[in-house]
């Protein structure tokens, strides 16, 4: 039963999408086999859409449903699916494996060795994942955006609500902070991370109190919330998140080196396509000194110095993400809307409906 489990698991996780979905290699199966023991493998293939009772899954398979319930706290203890307490009864929900089961096996920020062992089967599953599928190119619709520094933004500019972090902290009651799996799975691997922070990915409502419950975030005050995107900024990471307006779950702080979602958009020939937050940089040729510390601090080599001694723009492979700006020592950068950009979907349906569409589309 083992090796046919695993086999309908590939299936299943290919029909869930998401990055990485599923592929018909060893590594494949070497990853899913410790992540899922058997049992556990079978009741993630009966999983139903939207959120589900231990119950409904136990009629689902024909099983006892004590049984089920102690399999299905078992994987929402372990990242394998999502699960939400409301009005005192536990609904859990399927998820794919990116956003979703990779990043919630490094939440908790552990060190241990399973740890580091389910780093390298998901890093070898995902090295041979790109070599056979490739790193997929530019997205027909984005599925991610960048969100840019609000404060960098020129005074005569408009900024929608979804433009500001600070928005979303202001809006969600329950905020939690976990660890960056992206950072974190490459110390497990053993490599350098150039003392950058590890505890900056931030969840909201429903995705923080599953996060806190299950994988060890911690829950922050709006005041932390915001300080923490203040040492981000700092460090020069990259504010990112689902490309929707409202309800947002999460914002990523990313880095250009292990985050998956950069270093796979900065594969592609036009990165700018692949997330963007509708801003670029304007730079004031009377400030600027020409120190280029916007060069370097830029995290998709988008600048070069100009023969004026300004940096120009590739706007080809600008995220909009604001990093160049919150380092010019002379205050010398702003970022301006794209006039032509388009507003995000509004919420997970419609941003679905507007990927199927740019699909249709071709
Ligand atoms: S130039 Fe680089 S740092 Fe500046 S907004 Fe674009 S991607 Fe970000
Ligand atoms: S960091 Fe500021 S001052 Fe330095 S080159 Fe860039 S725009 Fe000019």
């Amino acid at each position: 039963m083992s090796k046919e489990v695993y086999k309908q698991l590939l299936e299943v996780m290919k029909s869930r999408g998401g990055g990485f979905s599923g592929a018909d290699i060893p590594e494949f199966y070497a990853m899913v086999e410790e992540l899922f023991t058997p049992r556990e493998a079978e009741v993630n293939n009966a999983m139903p859409k939207g959120p589900f009772s231990a119950a409904q899954v136990a009629e689902l398979m024909s099983r006892d449903e004590k049984e089920i319930k102690e399999i299905l706290e078992g994987m929402a203890n372990k990242g394998l699916c999502m699960a939400i307490t409301l009005e005192g009864n536990v609904f859990y929900m399927r998820s794919p494996f990116m956003p979703g089961i990779f990043e919630f096996q490094f939440m908790p920020g552990t060190l241990t060795e399973r740890d580091k062992k389910i780093a390298k089967l998901i890093y070898a599953y995902k090295t041979a994942f790109n070599a056979i599928e490739g790193s997929g190119g530019e997205p027909v619709f984005p599925s991610i955006r960048v969100i840019t520094i609000d404060s960098t933004v020129s005074p005569e500019d408009t900024v929608h609500t979804y433009d500001q972090v600070q928005n979303y902290i202001d809006k969600y009651d329950l905020i939690a902070i976990s660890t960056c799996y992206c950072r974190h799975a490459a110390v497990l691997r053993g490599e350098d991370i150039h003392d950058m922070p590890t505890d900056t990915c931030m969840q909201f409502g429903n995705s923080a109190q599953f996060a806190i419950e299950r994988l060890g975030a911690r829950k922050v005050s709006k005041q932390e919330a915001r300080e923490l995107l203040d040492r981000c900024e700092e460090a020069g990471l990259i504010h990112m998140s689902q490309n929707m307006a409202d309800d947002i779950g999460f914002i990523c702080n990313c880095d250009r080196w292990h985050c998956t979602p950069v270093t796979q958009a900065l594969k592609t020939a036009k990165p700018a396509l692949t997330m963007n937050s509708g801003f670029k940089p304007e730079f004031n040729a009377d400030l600027c000194t020409a120190c280029e510390t916007c060069i370097e601090r830029c995290p998709s080599e988008a600048l070069s110095m100009g023969t004026d001694e300004v940096p120009e723009l590739n706007e080809d492979r600008c995220f909009g993400c604001a990093v160049c700006a919150t380092g010019c020592p002379s205050d010398a950068i702003s970022m301006v809307h794209q006039t032509d950009f388009a507003e995000p979907p509004k919420n997970a349906k419609a941003l679905k409906e507007a990927m199927k569409a740019a699909v249709a589309q071709g």
